[in-house]
This record gives C-alpha cells, sequence and structure tokens, in this order.
C-alpha cells in the first residue's frame, strides 16, 4: 500500500535524515555548545544502537525489569455497549512497569548515558511519568536524576512528585510563567547548557532537537512491534485502525512504527480540552502552524507575538504547545490522521473504562479511549486497537475532586 508515493517499507531508513530532518520538520537548532552536545549523543547513539551488546542489554532489562511484553486485552463488554458490532482492544502500556509507556525511552535513554560515562539524567516533567520514569531508570543505572516541573503541575500531580523523591531525583520547582511544562522544559535547557559535560538530557517524548525524536522512536517501537505480533496470533488479521493520543507524540509513534507499511488507518488523538478558542485545548498539530520551538521545527500554538501560546488540557501529559516533528511531516502525508477530543468525552471515557473493563486509564490515554468509542459508533463493523499509554492511579484524586464520582 503507498501513501502520497512514500514507500513505507523503505521508510525507516530514510527518516529523519542525516541532520535529524522528517521533510522540513525536525532538525536541532540549538545554541552553538549545546549543538557540541547533541552530536555527541547522535554520534554515540549511531554506534551504540548498532551494538550487539547494547541490544542485548536493553532487551533483558525490558523483560526482567519492566515486565515486557505488556499484553493487548480484548475489551469484550466494552465493546458489546460502545462497539455496535465494532471490537475494542487496547495494548497494555499501563502494564509496563512504573504504569505507562515512558520507561520504554527512558530505559534506552539512562542505558545510553551509563555507556557515554555521564554521572547525571536531566530532565522535564509535565503529569510526573516522565519524571518517574526517568527517576526510575537513573536509579536502577546508579546515576543522578534532576527533574525541572512547574508549579502549577507539582501541585496537581502530589504521588508523583513524592515517587520521584523516594526513588532519590531532585524535583526543582520551576515557577516562570504558566509553571507547566513548557517552562519546565526551558529550565532544563539552561541547566543543561551548563552541566552538559557530566550530564545528559533525556527528553521524554518524540520532540526536541535531533537525535532524540529518532532515539525516542526507536526505543518506542517496541510497542508496535509486540502489538503487530499480538494482535495477529490473536485475532488471525491486522486491526482496521490504531488509535493513540498525542501529546509530545512518544506512544503514538511507538504504537503507529508497527503499522506504517500495513493497510491500517492510524489515528492520533489531540485534547481540545474546553473547546477550540487558543488557551482551551492543546491540539497543536490540529489548530497550530510551522514554528521553531524548543530546538525543533514542527507545528505549533503560537500565540499574537508568535511565541509558544498558552495551552491547557485535562491531561497534564498531554498540555504543550507542539508535537513531535514525525507526527507533522506523517500529518502532511496523509499517512496518519489526526482529530481531537474534549475534555468531556474523556472523562465519560474514564469512568466507562473503569466500570466496563476494570481498567482505570490515565487521563491522556482516556483521550484515545473516547475518540475509539465513538468512532465505533460511526464504523458500524471492524476492530480498533487503542494504545492504552498508562494507568489512571495518578489522577483519581484530580478527577474526584474536579468531576465527582460519574
Ligand atoms: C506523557 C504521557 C502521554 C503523552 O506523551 P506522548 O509522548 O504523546 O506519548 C500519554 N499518556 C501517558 C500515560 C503519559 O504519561
Amino acid at each position: 500500500m503507498k501513501f502520497n508515493n512514500t514507500d513505507f517499507d523503505t521508510y525507516f531508513k530514510n527518516y529523519p535524515n542525516s541532520d535529524g530532518f522528517y521533510g522540513k520538520y525536525g532538525g536541532s537548532y540549538l545554541p552553538e555548545e549545546l549543538q557540541a552536545a547533541m552530536e555527541e549523543i547522535t554520534s554515540a547513539y549511531k554506534t551504540i544502537c548498532k551494538s550487539r551488546k547494547f541490544i542485548a542489554e536493553l532487551r533483558r532489562i525490558r523483560q526482567e525489569f519492566q515486565g515486557r511484553p505488556t499484553p493487548i486485552s480484548h475489551l469484550q463488554r466494552l465493546s458489546d455497549i460502545a462497539g455496535n458490532g465494532v471490537q475494542l482492544y487496547v495494548k497494555r502500556e499501563d502494564l509496563n512497569h512504573t504504569g505507562a509507556h515512558k520507561l520504554n525511552h527512558c530505559m534506552g535513554e539512562v542505558l545510553l548515558a551509563q555507556y557515554m560515562g555521564k554521572k547525571k539524567v536531566i530532565g522535564e516533567t509535565g503529569a510526573g511519568q516522565h519524571g518517574v520514569a526517568l527517576a526510575t531508570a537513573a536509579a536502577y543505572f546508579g546515576l543522578e536524576c534532576d527533574i525541572y516541573m512547574g508549579a502549577v503541575d507539582i501541585k496537581k500531580q502530589a504521588p508523583n512528585v513524592a515517587r520521584m523523591k523516594i526513588l532519590g531525583a531532585r524535583v526543582i520547582e520551576v515557577t516562570q510563567g504558566l509553571a507547566t511544562l513548557k517552562e519546565a522544559v526551558d529550565a532544563a535547557f539552561e541547566a543543561y547548557a551548563k552541566e552538559y559535560k557530566d550530564a545528559i538530557y533525556c527528553i521524554g517524548s518524540v520532540m526536541g532537537p535531533h537525535p532524540f525524536p529518532m532515539m525516542v522512536r526507536d526505543f518506542q517501537a517496541v510497542v508496535g512491534v509486540e502489538a503487530r505480533e499480538q494482535y495477529l496470533n490473536m485475532t488471525g488479521e491486522l486491526p482496521d485502525v490504531v488509535v493513540a493520543c498525542i501529546g509530545g507524540g512518544s506512544n503514538s509513534i511507538g504504537i503507529f512504527s508497527g503499522f506504517l507499511n500495513d493497510p491500517v488507518k492510524l489515528i492520533g488523538v489531540e485534547p481540545l480540552g474546553r473547546g477550540p478558542a487558543l488557551g482551551d485545548h492543546a491540539a497543536s498539530l490540529t489548530y497550530g502552524e510551522e514554528g521553531i520551538m524548543h530546538g525543533f521545527n514542527s507545528i505549533m500554538l503560537k500565540d499574537a507575538n508568535g511565541e509558544p501560546a498558552p495551552v491547557y488540557s485535562v491531561a497534564s501529559g498531554l498540555d504543550y504547545p507542539s508535537s513531535g516533528p514525525e507526527h507533522a511531516f506523517l500529518m502532511d502525508l496523509g499517512r496518519v490522521k489526526y482529530d481531537v477530543i474534549g475534555d468531556e468525552e474523556t472523562i465519560d471515557a474514564f469512568f466507562t473504562l473503569s466500570r466496563m473493563e476494570g481498567i482505570i486509564p490515565a487521563l491522556e490515554s482516556a483521550h484515545a479511549v473516547a475518540y475509539a468509542m465513538k468512532l465505533a459508533k460511526e464504523m458500524g463493523k471492524g476492530s480498533i486497537l487503542i494504545n492504552l499509554s498508562g494507568r489512571g492511579d495518578k489522577d483519581m484524586d484530580y478527577v474526584i475532586e474536579h468531576y465527582g464520582i460519574r
């Protein structure tokens, strides 16, 4: 199957190119001293990712420490009520150690840091999930860990802050601007510029300057590889549609990468929040325009001055004003469709999945569930595989406080 003359057989060989571009998106736009640091990471990664020892070590860690492969579950009861004949399945990244897909790239990134002889890892976090995953990986490998986090998110995600501290990380509060993920990224970059000789920056998604979008995709590809094989074994065929939520875009690129060359429809779901007015959502691919921020070119939401716009989503892991460059590229190619779902339907899906299937999803993942339930009604037959990127324990107090029990 071909899409706009791009043959997905050779897609991973061609994208990104050696400068980190996916078409016009991606690249590395940084001050000179950080540019050198990125080149050091790129060249170390290019060598190490082909090393048999590195690959074997990562495979062992995934199995023995993370609990991979994570299963696929058929949502029998939810399909019966919501499916209109369509069968719904979830890839259970909520069962990955620490409760989300993010540990997949953190274990890879910190293993790389160890190979490079670094003493410290630096990261930023929104929902706290990347911070917890990075702190977990740092503890596993015995490296220091500094996590930058917006003051607003620190309040909203108290259990994850406690987790990071228990795991031995330093949590550094960021109070500038809206004090959420965007400001945390700025602060973490600033710290890294001072410490890059001894430290490595570990980005929490398929964004930032090259090589991070490529590296994080490669580490998340395990989700797609497992899911394709498991789904085939389970049903004898491929799903008609694969759905995943989009923040920076790592869990989605992970599962999509397994199906790019198949006749499977891929849909990325962005958070519409309270509605389509600027400031009320974080649907950057749907409503944004091309621009450079945080060291990479992609599609982003801009304010009147062309700066990254304020964004909002009920899921703090999705409230970022841009998405990874590869998503911008896949959108232009027409290979992946991007659509939106709002807070209200997300909260409904959060409760419905919990009640019908005994799975409490992360609010981020509940966006994908809500979208799949809506799509199932329109489709009438077929199957949808949802990437359940994480579990909802971290969101329970927030949901009950703001929405009550439904
Ligand atoms: C961080 C997070 C996301 C969003 O990040 P992506 O890079 O888009 O995957 C989604 N789900 C969960 C559970 C998260 O923690």
